[in-house]
Formats: C-alpha cells, structure tokens, sequence
C-alpha cells in the first residue's frame, strides 16, 4: 500500500513536470526588438542533479527538503558534474554581434541557419532614439549614460538608412545571380540569425553567471536573463535558487578583500565607531600594493564590495 501510494505520487509529480515542460516548450520569449529565446526540450529536473550526486554520497532519505540542502551544497561546493547531468536545448533568434559574445561558449552544441545555403533573415535589430548609450567612462569595455533625444534621432535615422542600404545592395546581389555565400558578406551585424543551442545546466550556469552579470553587455544580458528567469527557474526551481544565492548575488571576497576588513573593522572597534565607514576609513585600511596608485581597478572592486556589505558609505566613491 505504501509503495502504491509512494509511486503514484512519484507518477503524479512527473506528470505535472511533463505538463511544465510542455506549457514552455516552443514558446518564444521576445528579447531585444526581434529576438527571441525558447526551450525546445528538456532532459532532466533537479531530481537528475540529486541521483546523480548521491552516486557519490549514498542513498539518503528523499525528501525535497534533503535535495534542496543537497543541490545547495553541490553549488556552494562547485562540486559540478551532477550538474551536467541535465540538458537543455534552445532555439534562439539573436543579431549577429551578440552571437559572436555568444558562440565563444565552447561547451555548448550548436546548429545555426546557414547563410550560404538559405538568404539571410531578412531582420536587423534596430535601435530607439532613447536607448543610445554612451562610452562608460570607468570601463573601456562597457556603457554609461543613455544619450541625448536629439542625438539618439539622428543615429536611429542613420542605422535605418544604412541596415536598408545594406539590405537592398544584398538583395541586389542575389538578383544578379551572386552566391549567397559571397552575396552576404557586407550584411550587418545587426542581421538576426538563428540557431539551435543544446547545453548541459553546469555550462548553462556557467555561461549565465558571466552573461548575466552587468560587466556583459546589455544586449547578451537580456538574453541570458530571459533564458534563466523564464526557463531555467521554472525548470530546475531548487538549482535555479542555489544558483542565485551561491553565484549570481554572491561576494567574492580575496585575502586582499578580507585583510582590508580585517584592517578597516579593527581601526573603528579600538575608536569605537560604527559602519558604514568613511572613504578616509577605507584608503587608511587599503592594501599597501594599492596605496601608490592613482587608479586601482582591484582596490575599485573592494570598495564596492564594502558598499555592498553596509560597511562604507554608499556615495564616499
Ligand atoms: C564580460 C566579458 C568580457 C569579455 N571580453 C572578451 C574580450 O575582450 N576578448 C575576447 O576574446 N573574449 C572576451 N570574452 C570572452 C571570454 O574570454 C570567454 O571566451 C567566454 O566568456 C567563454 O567563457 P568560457 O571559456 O569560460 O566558456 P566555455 O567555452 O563554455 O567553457 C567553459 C569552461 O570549460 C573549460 N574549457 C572549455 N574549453 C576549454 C579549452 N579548450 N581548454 C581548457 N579549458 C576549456 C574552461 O574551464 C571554461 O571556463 C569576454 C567575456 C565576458 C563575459
């Protein structure tokens, strides 16, 4: 009787499961203004990650409270393999710049629609006049401040009569009997492509940990997002959750990191001040190596991470 109702609830959960996963599959969630990203199938749940690790750890008792501390150790831990025990495969439609961030991912499959054998997809991504963004300023790789209306018009306007330009001379080429392999070599970056992408969840986590992270760009960002937020999480709930706390909005604190605390903490304790600590505060419990230098990008990261931590202030930057 008791293993009656233990497998019809085992049968119960996989149908529901199955039911998930048909509700998302092939259903495309729109990033950027012509893209999309979508599960196209799905090989295990975060029951695969756990049968897997306790290969290693034993049988243990079942509970989904047990997985939970199981999968959350596994990540804080980075013991991955069971990770990869999971697949999943996308389609996705993304402009070409942002596929070239993303084909550097080497531990993924990928099949892409072929340029040389079919015209290119006939779509670019274009840009709002608001959503211009200027050259950061602390980051040669990165964006600041969106740019003004006026400007933003003009290059909207400049990006239409060029993406049309390069359209129609593409077009020109096929019609005059060019190969379409050669005929698409001045297309823009901008042209979407469109591609199967099958992954396992340790490199999917991998890959969403840099391409979610705000040091990547805008563009790829959105996409990583999409892809975590709206099927990895309702795919793998209690991996999605550990991936969050233990990666995602996680401190990574060096030695350098924890000296400066160690230095900061023990100066206020003996003048018996509180936190946030002033920017003096912090310069005075820098690391010596840091101390001659104008500019330190690793003494600029320690003193975010202090801001983050509540133990300086916010605007002493
Ligand atoms: C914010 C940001 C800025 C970047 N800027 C640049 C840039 O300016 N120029 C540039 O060229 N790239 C740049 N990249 C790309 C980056 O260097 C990596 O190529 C990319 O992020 C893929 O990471 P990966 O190799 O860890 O991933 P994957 O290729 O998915 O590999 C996952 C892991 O598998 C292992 N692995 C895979 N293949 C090998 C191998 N052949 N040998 C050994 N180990 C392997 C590694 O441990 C690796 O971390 C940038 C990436 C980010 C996120």
């Amino acid at each position: 009787m008791a293993t009656n109702e233990a497998s019809s609830e085992v049968r119960q959960s996989s149908e529901q499961r199955l039911a998930h996963v048909n509700q998302l599959r092939w259903q495309k969630f729109p990033v950027l203004d012509d893209g999309f990203v979508c599960l196209v199938d799905v090989m295990g749940d975060d029951s695969s990650v756990v049968q897997a690790a306790r290969v290693s750890y034993g049988e243990g008792t079942r509970k989904v409270s047990d997985d939970r501390t199981l999968i959350r150790y596994l990540l804080r831990h980075r013991h991955t393999t069971p990770f990869e025990m999971a697949e999943i495969k996308f389609l996705v439609r993304v402009p070409m710049d942002c596929w070239r961030q993303w084909v550097r991912h080497r531990t993924a499959n990928i099949n892409e629609y072929s340029t040389r054998y079919s015209l290119a997809i006939d779509a670019a991504q274009t840009t709002e006049s608001d959503r211009w963004r200027g050259q950061a300023e602390s980051n040669r790789q990165g964006s600041g401040e969106y740019l003004s209306a006026d400007l933003g018009q003009r290059l909207t306007a400049e990006e239409t009569t060029l993406q049309d330009q390069m359209r129609s001379v593409y077009q020109a080429r096929i019609d005059a009997g060019v190969a379409r392999e050669q005929a698409r070599k001045d297309l823009p970056l901008s042209t979407y492509t469109e591609a199967y992408w099958k992954i396992d969840l340790h490199n999917l986590l991998h890959f969403l940990a840099l391409r979610m992270d705000s040091h990547a760009q805008l563009e790829i960002r959105q996409y990583a997002t999409a892809i975590g937020e709206k099927i990895v999480a309702p795919l793998f709930p209690l991996v999605w959750e550990a991936f969050l706390d233990y990666r995602m909005q996680a401190t990574f604190l060096t030695r350098l990191d924890t000296a400066v605390i160690q230095r900061l903490t023990a100066a206020a304790a003996a003048r018996g001040a509180a936190p946030p600590y002033s920017e003096a505060d912090f310069l005075q419990a820098q690391d010596p190596a840091w101390a001659g230098l104008n500019r330190s990008r690793e003494r600029d990261e320690c003193r975010s991470k202090l801001q983050a931590l509540g133990l300086l202030h916010a605007a002493t930057q």
